[in-house]
């Protein structure tokens, strides 16, 4: 079995992003700019929202962080993500979610011209996703067929079974895997033998949010294991859906929780962001 390091290849790529900011810089006189929206005070998305920053600018990346009061209209927050729209300042847009429960999330998504959302979530690039063209990919999803680039895994031809199918997660996760040929499965709650369905999967992405739902007895040897998910176990510790200490035993590649997939989404969050900025610049 092998690892796959998660934290490493991030640093890798947070590595190359700097070089690419760098030389945006150069070019346009400008540093690239991400604006995070937050609306609320989830504790949660604070964390999430320190660490974006923080990678932003360990990357090179100006953040400019707009912290709204869980009463903000939606009409303010409306206004606000027009001016950001216009923003020549502004390469990406994150609303971060979840937003309070007043709001129309899917109203305020479409705000975000589709060449600044750097979260991949809007209509028009998940479409363009679907659609196998060239649009903005979910930072999670992205990240982790990164992952399967980069340590090798063949993906044309193989069986790919996807557990879970949330639009920012398992969806265009089955869509990334169909567009790079692979013959994919989409499993969730309503699924009947889950087990025989994951036991034949040459890829295989949990992407659930139960611990220890996937076990060994589901997992065919020499499968490569993505485990996407994050929960905390009795006992208060990190974990995600995978059996890691059974399945670690049949699997050729598995990822870690923490330090798998988790790493990768900020970093292909930064990623996007230094995507949509050369595009611009072009
Ligand atoms: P959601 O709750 O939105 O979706 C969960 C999916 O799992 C649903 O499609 C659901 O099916 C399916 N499901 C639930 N129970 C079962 C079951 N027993 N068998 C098969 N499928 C089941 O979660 P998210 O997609 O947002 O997140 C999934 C996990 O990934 C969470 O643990 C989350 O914390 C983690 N996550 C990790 C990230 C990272 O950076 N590492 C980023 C984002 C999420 P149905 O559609 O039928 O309800």
């Amino acid at each position: 079995m092998t690892l796959i390091d998660g934290k490493k290849t991030a640093a890798e790529i947070r590595l190359e992003l700097k070089g690419r900011a760098t030389a945006f810089e150069e070019k346009n006189g400008r540093r690239i700019g991400l604006a995070v929206v937050c609306i609320g005070d989830d504790p949660a998305s604070k964390v999430y929202i320190r660490n974006k920053v923080r990678a932003c600018e360990e990357v090179g990346i100006a953040s400019f962080v707009h912290a709204l009061p869980a009463e903000t209209t939606e009409a303010e927050a409306e206004t606000l993500l027009e001016t950001l729209a216009a923003d020549g300042a502004v390469d990406g847009i994150l609303l971060q979610l979840p937003l309070p429960a007043h709001f129309d999330e899917e109203k305020l998504l479409a705000k975000i011209p589709k060449e600044k959302d750097v979260d991949g979530f809007s209509a028009q690039n998940i479409g363009e996703i679907a659609l196998h063209r060239n649009g903005t990919a979910a930072c999670t999803p992205r990240g982790v067929m990164e992952l399967l680039r980069r340590y090798h895994v063949e993906i044309c031809g193989k069986h790919a079974v996807v557990v879970g199918r949330s639009n920012i997660v398992g969806r265009p996760m089955a869509l990334l895997l169909l567009n790079a040929d692979a013959t994919v499965t989409v499993c969730h709650s309503r699924t009947q033998d889950l087990k025989g369905i994951c036991a034949g999967a040459d890829i295989l992405v949990s992407a659930v949010g139960k611990p220890k739902l996937i076990t060994a007895d589901m997992v065919k040897e020499g499968a490569v294991v993505i485990d996407v998910g994050m929960n905390r176990d009795g006992e208060g510790k990190l974990c995600g859906d995978v059996d890691f200490e059974s399945v670690k035993e049949k699997a050729s590649l598995i990822t870690p929780v923490p330090g798998g997939v988790g790493p990768m989404t900020v970093a292909m969050l930064l990623s996007n962001t230094v995507d949509a900025a050369e595009r611009r610049s072009k």
